[in-house]
């Protein structure tokens, strides 16, 4: 019998994973990649055999395909993938694919922001007592997890880029950890489209399945209310008394499933941040539904690490605390940074702004921040919104000298923190490559 043609577009982490996992199912495989792979999956590719082209699209071994798995930083817009569609042809996800192919149990985790907190910190809880694996944006792609370790259970954090394009995928447990606009460009800059697609990790969930979410989310409340989901409802909240699910009694966080409670004191958790107690909420209601002992649960919220450049404490020197969040790329997580910081800040911000509202931080910085150094190609519309609420506000184009003024103003006892709210792209590779500028220029202090 002639072989199903797989074609993929993009050559990163998650296609190769899916080509690898295309391969041993038996499909006849094709790997395309506009750009330039990578040499190491380049390697990976030669070695399994796999046909693959970099720096082009050949269109006649493209719409020959009887089925596309598109990489999730390709837009719905792009002039291929609309000829792909025109064409009949079924495009899904990483996710959606190898989901196909495996029975394990799988924890899907989805949001705005804390989704590799999150993720993280579930799969530390379920692993003292579980084999799991972490994948989705994480590692490892989920596809090749499923080929070559083949776990009985999953954390996947899930992008919403990658729910666009699913169909079956159903996880035994959702997470959605709160929704604010971001990515708007990808969702014809309406923020319901985006709201939908959050909610479609929920979409072939039913009754037995599981739906974790932040109560205290107004967005998340308004939508359920008008599209109702047929999982099992477990909300988290700080604020509201919660039968069936997580909440904040006083200084314990106490969740309750099927009459079954678990109580953990917050002053012992690891990460710090109102945020990270929502995080830490969610998470826990997983291992609590995945039957982990509570005791277990309890120490491995005091001994989970963090995860770097999400509010990572760095250095001490000289009694300032030097602080790297150079994942909060929008104004939601810089919201929880600043509302974390417990002394005076000096705050080191900017980047490609992705059309930001300062508004909401007006109160943390008139509180909090006694001096703002702006890093990036284009401040002003961070000097026109914060140039009259601090005594100092400075620009530069480098990271060195950013951590070099914050040395020179903050006094023992205060904060640097960097938390851009913007994109990195203007002067960095990606927030990875600014959050180790920062910490290689604080240890060269
Ligand atoms: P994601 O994977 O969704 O981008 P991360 O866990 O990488 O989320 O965190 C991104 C940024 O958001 C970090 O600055 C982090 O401190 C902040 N953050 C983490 N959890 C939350 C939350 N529940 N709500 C808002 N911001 C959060």
């Amino acid at each position: 019998m002639k072989k199903e043609r797989l074609v993929i577009l993009g050559g990163g982490e998650s296609g190769v994973g899916t080509a690898l996992l295309g391969k041993a199912k038996g499909y006849d495989v094709f790997v395309s990649d506009q750009g330039i792979i990578k040499e190491k999956y380049k390697e990976v590719l030669i070695h399994n055999e796999i046909e693959f082209e970099g720096g082009k699209h050949s269109e006649e071994k493209i719409l020959t395909a009887k089925m596309v798995m598109k990489s999730p930083g390709i837009p719905d817009k792009a002039p291929l993938v609309k000829q792909i569609r025109a064409n009949g042809i079924e495009i899904v996800s990483e996710i959606e694919f190898a989901s196909k192919f495996t029975n394990a149990t799988l924890v899907g985790i989805t949001g705005s922001n804390g989704k590799t907190t999150t993720a993280a910190l579930t799969h530390h809880l379920l692993k003292q007592e579980l084999n799991v694996g972490l994948a989705g944006n994480i590692g490892d792609s989920f596809a090749k997890q499923i080929l070559e370790k083949n776990h009985p259970n999953y954390v996947l954090e899930i992008s919403s880029f990658q729910l666009d394009d699913i169909k079956g995928f159903r996880p035994h447990i959702a997470v959605l950890t709160n929704i604010t606009p971001d990515h708007l460009d990808r969702y014809e800059y309406q923020f319901e489209n985006y709201i939908a697609s959050k909610f479609r990790i929920a979409e072939n969930q039913t009754k037995e399945d599981y739906f974790i979410y932040d109560a205290d989310d107004e967005v998340i409340e308004k939508w359920l209310k008008a599209h109702p989901v047929q999982s099992t409802l477990l909300p988290f909240s700080l604020t509201k008394t919660i039968e069936n699910g997580a909440y904040l009694d006083k200084e314990n966080i106490k969740i309750t499933i099927d009459n079954n409670q678990i109580i953990m004191p917050t002053k012992n958790l690891a990460l710090e941040g109102k945020h990270n107690i929502k995080n830490a909420m969610a998470a826990s209601t997983v291992a609590h539904l995945l039957k982990i002992r509570k005791q277990t649960i309890r120490e491995s919220l005091e001994n989970f690490q963090g995860v770097e450049h999400r509010l990572e404490n760095v250095l001490k020197i000289n009694k300032v605390q030097y602080i790297n969040d150079s994942k909060a790329t929008n104004v939601n997580a810089t919201y929880y940074a600043l509302e974390s910081m417990d002394a005076p800040t000096v705050w080191i911000v900017g980047g490609v702004d992705k059309g930001n509202d300062y508004q909401e931080l007006f109160q943390f910085v008139n509180e909090k921040v006694k001096a703002i150094i702006c890093l990036g190609v284009d401040n002003k519309k961070l000097m026109d919104s914060f140039g009259n609420m601090v005594d100092i506000i400075v620009e530069t184009e480098y990271m060195s000298e950013a951590v070099k003024i914050a040395y020179k103003i903050a006094e023992a006892g205060e904060n640097v923190l960097l938390s851009p709210a913007c994109a990195s792209f203007d002067l960095f590779e990606n927030y990875e490559d600014r959050g180790r500028q920062f910490k290689d220029a604080v240890r060269n202090l």
